[in-house]
C-alpha cells in the first residue's frame, strides 16, 4: 500500500521545494520522485522576499545557510517598511522578532496602550531590535545570550528566485530526484476519477501514485484535468496585475523589504547582493499597464537590467488543495499578493502538512479532508491579514484606496478588527502564521487606537510601568549599538 512514485509537475520554486523536501523526508523509502519541467514554459521568476520560517526550512533540509546565501545572492531581511499606506508621507514597520516583553504575562502591546493612555511618550523602535537595526541599515544575527534583547531578533532572506530554483534543483538531484523535460498536455484517468498517467505533447506518458501540481497559475492537473474550481477573492484584494524588473545595485542595501503604496496598488523594493528587485502590484480596474510601468520606471532609482515583465493573476485559492491523488502547491494552488511575502512559505507549509498527512495507496478521504481544512484555514487567515493593510488605510486620494475603506470584509476579519478596537485584544487561533504581534504592528501602524487595554494591567502602578519601559528601551539600545552595517556582510564577490 506504500506510495512508490511521486510525479511533480513544474520546476519553479514550488516544484523544486517539493522535490527537495520530499526527497529529504523520504530517504531510503524506495519512493521514486520525478520532476517534470517544461522546456517551453518559463517560471514566474519573481518571489524574492521571505519570512523567518525560511531559516527553519534551511535547517530542515540541512542546508548550510552561509552557502545558500552566497549561491542565491541573498541579503538579510528584518521586516517590512510600509510607506504611504496609512496616508501619504506616513511610514510604519512590520518588524520580525519580539516587541518589548510580556509584563505580568500580559502581551506587551497592552502595556504599550496603557502607557500611551497614561501620557508616556513612546518610541516604537525602543522596543523592537529588528526595527531599530533596520532603520539604521544594520544587521546582526540573534544573540545566544537570553538576557540580551537581541536574542529575540528574527530574520528572513531576500534572494534571487532563479538562483534558488537552481540551488534546490542541484540539492534535490543529489538526493536522487529524477528530472524530465516535457510538456504535460493532460492525464489519463482511472475509473475512480484519480489521475492515472501524465500525457506529454510528444505522445509519451508517465505514471505515478501521487501527483504534485506545481505548474504555476495554469494548474494543469488540479484545474485543467480535475476541474477543482477556484474561489476568487478580488473583491477584498483588488490588485490583479504586477509589473516587475530588476535594476542595478544601489548602496546601501537596506535589511528590509520596502513596500510603498501607490495610487493603484503598491510597489516593492527588494535589495539583493548584486541588484535590486522592483515591482508594482496594481489593480487593472484603476490603472493601465502602460501607466503602471511609467510609474514604476519613474521611481526605481537604479538602471533597469531587463525588460519589464507583466504578470496577471486572480487572487484566491483552489476550492481544494488536495483532490484525489493530486496535491497543488505554489501558484497552482492559488495566489495571495506578495505584500507579506507569504507565497513561498505557504508552499513549505503545504509540504510540511503533506508529510504529516502522507497517504498510502488507499488515499483515505478523511486524511485528505484534514489536510485541506488545515491549509484552507491557514490561507484564509493570511488573506485576512493582507486585507487588513488595505481596509484600514485613511488614504482618500485615489479610487482604489476609497474602495478599500468601504469594501465588505470577511466576517473573520471584521470581528478581529472590532475586538481590537474595543479591547486591544488580538485572539490568534492555533496554526495561524501571523502572531498577535504582527497584527498589532499593522493596527498600530495604520493608526488604530483601541478604546481600552487589558484591565489586569492596572495592578501595575504607573511609576513601575514607566521604570520597566525605560529599562526595556535601554536594553534595545545596548543590543543594537555595536551592530555592523547590513552591507558589511556582502563585501565578497557576488554571483551575477
Ligand atoms: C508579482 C509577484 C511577486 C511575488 N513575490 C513574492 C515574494 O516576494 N515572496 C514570495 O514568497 N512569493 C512571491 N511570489 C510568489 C512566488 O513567486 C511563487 O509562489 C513561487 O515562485 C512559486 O511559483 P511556482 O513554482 O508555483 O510557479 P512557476 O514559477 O510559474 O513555475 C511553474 C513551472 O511549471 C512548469 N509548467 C507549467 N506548465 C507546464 C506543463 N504543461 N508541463 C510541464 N511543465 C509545466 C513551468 O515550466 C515551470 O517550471 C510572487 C508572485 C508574483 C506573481
Amino acid at each position: 500500500m506504500q506510495i512508490r512514485s511521486i510525479a511533480i509537475v513544474g520546476g519553479g520554486t514550488a516544484g523544486w521545494l517539493a522535490a527537495s523536501m520530499l526527497a529529504r523526508a523520504l530517504p531510503g523509502s524506495g519512493t521514486v520522485i520525478t520532476l517534470i519541467e517544461s522546456p517551453d514554459i518559463g517560471t514566474v521568476g519573481v518571489g524574492e522576499a521571505t519570512i523567518p520560517p525560511i531559516i527553519d526550512l534551511l535547517r530542515f533540509l540541512s542546508i548550510n545557510e552561509e552557502d545558500f546565501v552566497r549561491h542565491t545572492n541573498a541579503t538579510y531581511k528584518l521586516g517590512i517598511k510600509f510607506t504611504d499606506w496609512m496616508a501619504p508621507g506616513h511610514t510604519y514597520w512590520h518588524p520580525f522578532g519580539t516587541f518589548g516583553a510580556a509584563i505580568n504575562r500580559r502581551p506587551f502591546h497592552h502595556c504599550w496602550h496603557k502607557a500611551r493612555a497614561s501620557g508616556v511618550a513612546l518610541r516604537f523602535n525602543d522596543y523592537s531590535v529588528c526595527a531599530a537595526l533596520a532603520d539604521e541599515g544594520k544587521f546582526q544575527f540573534p544573540a545566544n545570550n537570553p538576557d540580551s534583547a537581541a536574542s529575540g531578533l528574527r530574520y528572513a532572506l531576500h534572494f534571487d528566485a532563479i538562483l534558488v530554483a537552481r540551488y534546490l534543483r542541484s540539492y534535490a538531484e543529489r538526493l536522487g530526484v529524477i528530472r524530465i523535460e516535457g510538456n504535460v498536455v493532460g492525464a489519463t484517468m482511472r475509473a475512480n476519477g484519480f489521475l492515472d498517467a501524465l500525457q506529454f505533447s510528444d505522445g509519451s506518458t508517465h505514471q505515478a501514485d501521487l501527483y504534485i501540481d506545481c505548474s504555476g497559475f495554469r494548474g494543469i492537473l488540479i484545474e485543467k484535468v480535475l476541474g477543482t474550481g477556484y474561489l476568487d477573492w478580488t473583491a477584498v484584494l483588488p490588485c490583479d496585475r504586477a509589473v516587475a524588473f530588476p535594476t542595478s545595485l544601489t548602496l546601501p542595501r537596506p535589511p528590509y523589504t520596502h513596500s510603498l503604496a501607490r495610487s493603484a496598488g503598491w510597489q516593492w523594493r527588494i535589495p539583493l547582493q548584486h541588484r535590486v528587485g522592483n515591482g508594482y502590484v496594481y489593480s487593472s480596474a484603476h490603472c493601465t499597464d502602460e501607466q503602471a510601468l511609467a510609474d514604476l520606471l519613474g521611481t526605481t532609482g537604479g538602471k533597469p537590467l531587463a525588460e519589464p515583465r507583466f504578470l496577471r493573476f486572480v487572487t484566491g485559492r483552489r476550492k481544494l488543495y488536495w483532490n484525489r491523488n493530486c496535491v497543488a502547491l505554489g501558484l497552482a494552488s492559488g495566489f495571495l499578493e506578495p505584500l507579506e511575502s507569504t507565497s513561498i512559505h505557504l508552499v513549505t507549509s503545504g509540504l510540511y502538512h503533506l508529510l504529516e498527512h502522507f497517504p498510502d495507496l488507499g488515499f483515505d478521504q478523511t486524511n485528505i479532508d484534514s489536510y485541506n481544512r488545515e491549509l484552507i484555514e491557514e490561507c484564509e487567515r493570511v488573506r485576512d491579514f493582507i486585507v487588513l493593510h488595505y481596509c484600514l488605510t485613511r488614504r482618500d486620494d485615489a479610487p482604489l484606496w476609497r474602495y478599500c475603506q468601504s469594501m465588505p470584509l470577511p466576517d473573520t476579519l471584521r470581528e478581529r478588527i472590532e475586538l481590537y478596537k474595543g479591547t486591544g485584544r488580538i485572539r490568534i487561533r492555533a496554526g495561524e502564521l501571523f502572531t498577535d504581534l504582527s497584527w498589532f504592528y499593522i493596527f498600530e501602524g495604520l493608526g488604530v487606537r483601541p478604546a481600552s487595554y487589558d484591565p489586569l494591567l492596572d495592578v501595575i502602578p504607573e511609576g513601575k510601568l514607566r521604570e520597566i519601559l525605560v529599562s526595556m528601551a535601554r536594553a534595545t539600545v545596548a543590543a543594537t549599538k555595536g551592530a555592523p552595517s547590513h552591507d558589511s556582510y556582502f563585501k565578497a564577490g557576488c554571483q551575477t
